[in-house]
């Protein structure tokens, strides 16, 4: 496929609760192909995914649920607790996550991609991949809430998540475009409408037309 041909790609990220996934929701309700690595990480490692061999030849059975999937609590604790199995499962899937969203990206029949990746700005790679940048954001007390009532977690649990991830400043200092989401959902949709407008036009300049 030539270089002119590969699409218009809008990184979105942010943190754990921020609204990241409410926001894809939206921009693919209007038109926007979205590609989720979290999604396809989860089709690798479902009954018979791509992934699965590896993983079982890599960790043994005992990480294979009944069905075929990965028994995730088992992977985490074992990733948990060793660091070298938790850089040998990301051997295995960041690869094929990489690989699978390239594809998804170029292949996608809309005007522009939104590309959806939890960790974007910890990852180098994904950044080279984006035409720009659109954080999620809301304050840290907001997403502990959100996150507590979506998962059960508690918040020293969401608070230890969270640390992992880049800081909200270090976000922010990266973003092309930010998403406020400390309000409600109308508020959200309406914001992520007026990037849409945007990123139609700039799709369309990079596309020549
Ligand atoms: P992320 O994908 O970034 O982890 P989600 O989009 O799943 O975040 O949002 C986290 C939780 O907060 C979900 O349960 C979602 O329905 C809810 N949520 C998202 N945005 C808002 C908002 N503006 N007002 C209220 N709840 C929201």
């Amino acid at each position: 496929m030539s270089a002119g041909a590969r699409p218009y790609v809008v990184g979105l990220t942010g943190g754990i609760g921020s609204g990241k996934s409410a926001a894809a929701d939206r921009f693919a309700a209007l038109g926007a192909a979205v590609v989720d690595t979290d999604q396809i990480a989860h089709q690798l490692t479902a009954p018979g995914g791509a992934a699965m061999p590896a993983i079982e030849a890599a960790f043994g059975a005992g990480v294979v649920a009944a069905d075929g999937a990965l028994n995730r609590p088992a992977m985490r604790t074992l990733a948990f607790e060793d660091t070298a199995a938790r850089k040998r499962l990301e051997a295995i899937l960041h690869p094929m996550i990489r690989d699978e969203s390239e594809r998804r990206c170029r292949c996608a029949a809309a005007p522009y991609v939104i590309l959806a990746v939890p960790l974007l700005v910890e990852s180098g790679t994904y950044r080279e991949r984006i035409d720009r940048l659109c954080v999620v954001d809301c304050p840290e007390a907001v997403q502990v809430a959100r996150v507590m009532a979506r998962s059960g977690l508690d918040a020293h649990q969401v608070r230890a998540i969270m640390a992992a991830q880049a800081t909200r400043e270090a976000r922010l200092a990266v973003a092309d475009d930010v998403v406020d989401n400390a309000g409600t959902v109308a508020a959200l949709q309406a914001r992520i409408d007026a990037l849409h407008v945007g990123y139609l036009a700039r799709a369309a300049r990079a596309k020549g037309l």
